[in-house]
């Protein structure tokens, strides 16, 4: 059976309207919700190493600001178009009313190919972007993040433009920057750290003990190798990893820090000698407590979602799981903490490093690990109550959550009448 082929929008849409209905709130909730509250398309132009003028298409999606400024990441891809960008800020909406943070839901991106362009292409890249939409981001309007082929110095370049611009250094415009302009301890692991305690939390619940649990974590780049190595450091069996080239399995348990240091001199995990190579289906389908998919979107689908054995499939990836193989884990009884929640971490942190931004005080990594955990517990239990509320799967449960948030904000706003 084919799974339904829903774009990304249509299914952001979908999730709202079930859960207006659900809630039983005002029919205009959705109406507002089911699309962004701006959405602008700019043409970047900038100066190739040739000295050619080249113009990509950037996007900035501002979904909904009911709750605060709009939150997001910039994405570089060749794929980035209107409507992924429209739905990735639609989840960004449900992420940041979920967890309680003071944001709506923002995104943006340029369709471009990293690859084909030199790093000095990338900077005036980004700084021209930056240019195309200075009237409409802000600390106080929309507070962009790195996204996919986004990183931190993007962020550097980004920020110095804007502040330029401005005539003053503004550091809260963007958030994911660098440690020494005012980036936030803790932040690069933020993802991955999230997602163990979200999924330690529900593991508690349920009963099974996170600590001595078997875990198999689909990719190994920021999120997955960080979640790995978190989990193994608090005594988890991860008995399977991989990344783009492939899978290793060892039914002992893989040592993550081992593993980590053979990635840092061979680049993959291709040939790792302590353990056995494995595809990246049979590894969805592992018998393990708990499954990570950190890597990419639709991999557990109506095709393998019977196969599936994990008791948790902890979703650090956005969109791992379609809507079919959804209904056939609830089904199968096996828990799924939701895209939305397992990977906010990020977004959470992005939220302390705007706030320390703004406050010019800066806290310890410490400080920062603590107050997420306080954030990622807090979302989990309100889910958890929604969950048992409705009887629905957790991912209906934090849209409920979410919802019912926005829909507070915009009554009281005076938006709904
Ligand atoms: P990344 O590029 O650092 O890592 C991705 C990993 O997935 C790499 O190890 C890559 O080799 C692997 N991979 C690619 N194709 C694969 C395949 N077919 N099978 C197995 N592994 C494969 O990216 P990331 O930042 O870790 O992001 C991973 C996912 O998490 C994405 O869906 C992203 O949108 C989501 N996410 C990331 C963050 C963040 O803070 N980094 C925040 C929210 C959501």
């Amino acid at each position: 059976m084919a799974d339904t082929s829903l774009n990304p929008f249509m299914r952001a849409q979908q999730s709202f309207k079930e859960a207006v209905e659900t809630l039983g709130v005002e029919p205009g909730v959705y109406e507002i919700l089911k699309q962004p509250m701006r959405t602008f398309e700019v043409a970047v132009p900038f100066i190739r190493d040739d000295g050619t003028l080249q113009v990509f298409t950037g996007y900035r999606v501002q979904h909904n600001d009911a709750l605060g400024p709009t939150k997001g990441g910039l994405r570089f891809h060749p794929d980035v178009n209107a409507d992924e960008v429209k739905a990735l800020a639609m989840w960004m909406s449900v992420k940041c009313a979920l967890l309680g943070l003071p944001y709506g839901g923002g995104k943006g991106g340029i369709a471009c190919d990293v690859d084909q362009l030199s790093e000095g292409e990338i900077e005036r890249l980004s700084r021209e972007y930056i240019r195309a939409v200075s009237l409409v981001i802000g600390p106080d309007k929309d507070i962009p993040a790195p996204d996919v082929s986004t990183n931190p110095q993007i962020m550097a370049w980004m920020v110095d433009e804007y502040s330029r611009i401005r005539g003053e250094n503004t550091f809260g415009l963007i958030t994911g920057k660098p440690l020494v302009i005012g980036g936030s301890e803790g932040r690069v692991e933020a993802t991955g750290r999230g997602l163990v305690f979200a999924t330690r939390q529900l593991a508690k619940e349920m009963g099974i003990e996170f600590d001595h649990a078997r875990v198999a974590v689909q990719g190994f780049g920021n999120v997955g190798s960080v979640a790995a190595s978190i989990a193994y450091s608090m005594g988890a069996k991860v008995v399977a990893v991989s990344d783009k080239d492939g899978g290793l399995y060892n039914a002992a348990g893989i040592d993550v820090n081992d593993l980590l240091e053979y990635k840092r001199t061979n680049r993959n995990l291709t040939g790792y000698p302590k353990a056995e190579p494995i595809g990246n289906r049979e590894l969805l389908e592992l018998p393990v407590d708990i499954l990570f998919p950190a890597a990419l979107e639709n991999q557990i689908t109506a095709d393998n979602a019977q196969n599936i054995r994990a008791k948790i499939v902890g979703e650090g990836a956005n969109g791992p799981t379609t809507p079919e193989a959804d209904a056939i884990l609830f089904d199968k009884g096996v828990m799924v903490v939701p895209d939305v929640m397992g990977n906010s971490g990020g977004v959470t942190v992005s939220y302390f490093e705007w706030v320390q931004n703004q406050s010019r005080f800066y806290w310890s990594e410490n400080e920062v690990n603590q107050r997420l955990q306080e954030y990622m517990s807090r979302a989990m239990a309100a889910m958890h109550r929604m969950h048992e509320r409705y009887g629905v799967t957790l991912r209906k449960a934090a849209y409920l959550v979410a919802t019912d948030r926005l829909a507070q904000a915009m009554r009281v706003r005076g938006w709904l009448k």
